[in-house]
């Protein structure tokens, strides 16, 4: 037996003679004696601490045979995948001036036409193979819910044709919050409505600043007063976009969530990400600040290490380590833009050369185009960050080097702050296992 490739290996004050590993495979912690892990190294384990460590993935029978499995890792998690998920970006519309908005010069009224949607839901048909159990849309836009009409109908659609195959249809908003009101939410979750996520940028007044309506009124109320109102219907999802200047001011909005009794039980998670710097003609969806996009800049890994903790510290749930290749790399997993043209990521919207189709003509090969595989090497099949990397985000790439022919590696953010993040969940919410 060895040690594995993907473990990483920190101290633990609190407990002398131990050591803590963690795997970035199996996302498992485990605190260990260090004469055990000296057996490890010599190959001398007990045969009980052999049967211990395998399971949560410390050790290995064979390092080489375990790279050579992690080259075929993301096809064996596609073979098996019985979903299919689809972003839809219904329009590119909006009923706020948030300051940063990705979507600058192509923001106006542009909706998905019935014509469209019709295409649409023939294209997911195409694809719900009979091995499918379900299917998940996530809606986004511009502001998803001044599109309703078209969420119900294309739910209603995709209820039935699920139901008739045994299968199942939920769905997921990405919105601003300032239209969801219990109506709506009462209506939505009948046609399969699972979780909102909605943004807010930190206490009023800093929302306000960043987030207002139109007419420049803020909007911190009218949201606050739709969560109030919603969270007993369904699962409610607090993002929040932070800037170096602000982002000290948001656990002010932890705490203004608990005295309004939006307690962790009310909330079903809590994260907040750096506004990110885009390029003028960036078009990705508002709101699409994704948690699978990771910056190396300083500030960030200490704002969002303490952010986290201080998300932790108040009981809320925030998404835990785990591995996750970049969505270019699942096969079920596609982004239609409002046009019906097809990306695989909703970064990618509107970037010429990263469409890999549309509704009318379906997918073309994006193997090359999307450099499926990138991870494929001997650095990133040797690297212990591989599980949670896997090459980093096609995105971040693009935006460093204009194109995604390299790997966007998070070595330096991950060497910076991951023993951070394991400490914070020992701390707030996991159990570890003693050995
Ligand atoms: S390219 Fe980046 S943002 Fe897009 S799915 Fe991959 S990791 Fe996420
Ligand atoms: S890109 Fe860097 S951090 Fe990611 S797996 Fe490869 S070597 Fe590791």
């Amino acid at each position: 037996m060895e040690l594995s490739y993907y473990i990483k290996t920190y101290p633990f004050e609190e407990r002398p003679g131990y050591l803590l590993l963690y795997s970035t495979k199996k996302a498992s912690i485990i605190l260990l004696k260090e004469e055990t892990c000296q057996s490890i190294e010599k190959g001398m384990l007990s045969s009980a601490d052999e049967a211990r460590l395998l399971k949560p993935g410390i050790i290995v029978p064979d390092r080489k045979a375990e790279k050579d499995a992690m080259r075929g890792l993301v096809n064996e998690v596609n073979a098996k995948n019985s979903g299919l998920n689809i972003t839809v970006v219904l329009n590119l519309d909006c009923n706020f001036d948030c300051i940063y908005c990705y979507e600058g010069n192509m923001k106006g009224k542009l909706y998905m036409a019935d014509e469209t949607a019709g295409f649409l839901i023939d294209f997911i048909k195409g694809r719900f193979t009979h091995d499918k159990k379900f299917l998940n849309i996530d809606f986004y836009g511009g502001e998803p819910l001044l599109s309703t009409a078209l969420i119900k109908s294309i739910s209603r659609e995709m209820k039935s044709f699920t139901q008739s195959r045994g299968a199942s249809y939920t769905f997921t908003l990405i919105t601003n919050g300032s239209l969801f009101k219990r109506k709506i939410a009462e209506d939505l979750s009948l046609l399969g409505l699972q979780s909102v996520k909605i943004t807010i940028d930190g206490p009023a007044e800093v929302h306000n600043a960043c987030r207002p309506f139109k007419s420049g009124a803020g909007s911190f109320d009218t949201i606050m007063g739709n969560i109030r109102e919603t969270c007993d219907i369904v699962k409610i999802g607090i993002g929040g976009n932070f800037q170096r200047g602000n982002y000290e001011s948001f656990p002010l909005l932890l705490d203004y969530l608990k005295k309004e009794g939006l307690t962790p039980d009310r909330i079903s998670a809590v994260k907040f990400d750096p506004v990110m710097k885009r390029p003028e003609e960036d078009t990705a969806p508002a709101d699409f600040i994704d948690g699978c996009m990771s910056i190396n800049e300083p500030w960030l890994i200490k704002a969002g290490a303490l952010l986290r903790e201080e998300v932790l510290k108040r009981g809320y749930n925030t998404p835990k380590l785990k591995p996750m290749p970049c969505q270019v790399e699942i096969a079920d997993s596609y982004v239609v833009n409002f046009n019906g043209v097809i990306y695989k990521c909703p970064a990618f919207i509107g970037k010429k050369g990263y469409e890999i189709g549309d509704l009318r003509d379906g997918v073309m090969d994006y193997s090359n185009s999307h450099k499926l595989g990138i991870y494929k090497n001997e650095d990133c099949l040797e690297c212990e960050y591989l599980p949670l990397c896997f090459g980093g985000c096609r995105y971040m790439a693009y935006i460093r080097d204009g194109s995604i022919d390299n790997t966007d590696c998070k070595r330096p953010y991950f060497d910076a702050t991951l023993e951070t993040l394991i400490k914070q969940d020992i701390k707030y919410r996991l159990k570890t296992e003693n050995c």
